[in-house]
């Protein structure tokens, strides 16, 4: 829109006394903050803040602000900027491994671990015994073999590129045998048809979705299978009229054929999960027991490491996957390596209480209850806010135990001035991020997945200002 001719003229006088970024950045405050903030930062600060009121100026009607309100402005503004956008947010979801919130967190002792190594040297591929050469696999595959009795052990990205390579490895061109029941679909990408298909291995699909027997594989082997492959249904749980073969049957029934046994365990527990949500989550020595060939998993599932896939399983099947020239596309890198030779090194210790999303699942509901009530007492003081405690159920996620649940204790909020939904949103646009659930108009928060007291904290601290 053209504006009157009068005011053109007085913006325009307006825009030439707009001051220069290099004046601005000259002024003492604004000075001060580049030493403190990083330069980059605060001349951001400074072309956005121009711009604005550089595009104010030309819809008209706004009076140019003085040098130093525009100066304590911008100084603000560089303050308010978060310096990364990959930042730590408060999980109070109750979801343990959450695939958008990064899974699982890292045991500090394996943050400490991977800053060592990031920040030097080390012997990832040098033999210091021999002076020469060696392997990464070494540093993990040691503590597997200690914990499991089984070497080698081959660690590539995550599960994915995991069964893929097995897959492109030993059944390229070969029929894989697979049950229905088992065509999971994993965080809408992961497909296991796809990842069979574009490894060159030709699924053959038998039982029905809910029924399958020892005799449906048998009866689909011919000369060009060579796998029968186990899926562990992550995500979902067929309820009621269900049958699957025992892998004991399985791994026999292959054997006898001379064809390999493949599991994609997804969670890969090493430890026995006691509590109620988990009991029936299949673990990597009983898979192990039941002579499975060749064995996939998550790092940073239920095991509680980083983001890797482990392949476990027999030599002469593992030694061709770590010739496949994919193998090299998929090798993780040293700050991988670390974080899971300290996870796998505090099973060793037996100190799997650190590891953090096995603490969450021990964690009983007394125990949340006990955090849940002082939480409460603190939030009660906020008029705008409806506090209760309610009985729920917290989830392990990740497509572990599909169907179970923890129970917990939640906090409910219901606010007095704005909907569920807009405090919810106020609360992830709070530094650190605080991500809940909504449920029936109130914000519920499950203290089981709330790190420390620190984050507690900071929960009530953002709920005080959004009460205000
Ligand atoms: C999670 C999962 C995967 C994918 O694992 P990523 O580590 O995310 O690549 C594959 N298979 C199963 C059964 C899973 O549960």
């Amino acid at each position: 829109m053209e504006l009157p001719e009068t005011k053109r003229v007085r913006n325009a006088a307006a825009l030439r006394r707009i001051p220069s970024i290099e004046s601005l950045l000259s002024r003492p405050l604004l000075e001060e903050a580049a030493r403190r903030l990083g330069r980059r930062r605060v001349v951001a600060a400074t072309r956005a803040a121009i711009s604005e009121l550089r595009n104010a100026l030309l819809d008209g009607g706004l009076v140019l602000p003085s040098l130093e309100e525009l100066e304590n402005e911008i100084a603000a503004a560089a303050a308010k900027e978060p310096t990364y956008s990959l930042r730590p947010v408060i999980n109070a979801t109750g979801v343990i491994l959450h695939t958008n919130l990064g899974r699982s967190p890292l045991a500090e002792e394996a943050a400490h671990h991977v800053l060592s190594v990031a920040t030097s040297y080390s012997n990832l591929e040098y033999d210091l015994a021999r002076g020469e050469r060696g392997r990464r696999d070494v540093h993990v595959e040691r503590l597997f073999e200690a914990l499991l009795g089984v070497a080698p052990a081959l660690v590539v990205n995550n599960n994915a590129a995991a069964v893929f390579i097995a897959l492109n490895t030993l059944a390229e061109g070969a029929e894989v045998i697979v049950s229905r029941g088992e065509l999971v679909e994993i965080g809408g990408s992961f497909r296991i048809p796809d990842v069979c298909a574009k490894s060159g291995a030709v699924l053959r699909e038998v039982g029905t979705t809910n029924r399958t027997r020892a005799g449906d594989y048998a009866a689909a082997i011919t000369e060009r299978t060579r796998m029968l492959l186990r899926v562990h249904p992550s995500n979902f749980r067929i309820e009621g009229f269900t049958e699957r073969p025992q892998l004991e049957d399985l791994a026999a029934l292959a054997h006898e054929r001379g064809l390999i046994l493949m599991e994609d365990l997804g969670s890969g527990s090493l430890a026995p999960l006691d509590s109620a949500g988990t009991r029936d989550e299949p673990d990597v020595a009983s898979s192990l027991n039941a002579r499975v060939d060749v064995l996939t998993f998550s790092g940073d599932k239920l095991l509680g490491g980083p983001q890797a896939g482990v392949i476990l399983g027999k030599r002469d099947l593992l030694g061709p996957i770590r010739k496949n020239p994919l193998f090299r596309a998929f090798r993780p890198g040293k700050l991988t390596l670390a974080a899971l030779e300290a996870t796998l090194s505090l099973y060793m210790r037996d100190g799997s209480e650190s590891i953090p999303p096995l603490h969450m699942i021990n964690t009983t509901k007394e125990q949340i209850a006990v955090r849940a009530r002082a939480l409460a007492s603190q939030l009660a003081r906020f008029s705008a806010l409806t506090v209760t405690l309610e009985d729920g159920m917290s989830v392990a996620g990740g497509g572990s135990t599909p169907g179970r649940g923890i129970p917990t204790v939640l906090v409910a909020l219901a606010p007095a001035r704005s909907s569920a939904r807009d405090l919810a949103t106020s609360l992830r646009q709070n530094d650190p991020p605080i991500i809940t659930r909504v449920e029936d108009d109130r914000v519920v928060l499950d203290l089981r997945t709330v790190l420390d007291k620190e984050q507690e904290a900071e929960i009530v601290r953002a709920l005080e200002i959004l009460s205000q």
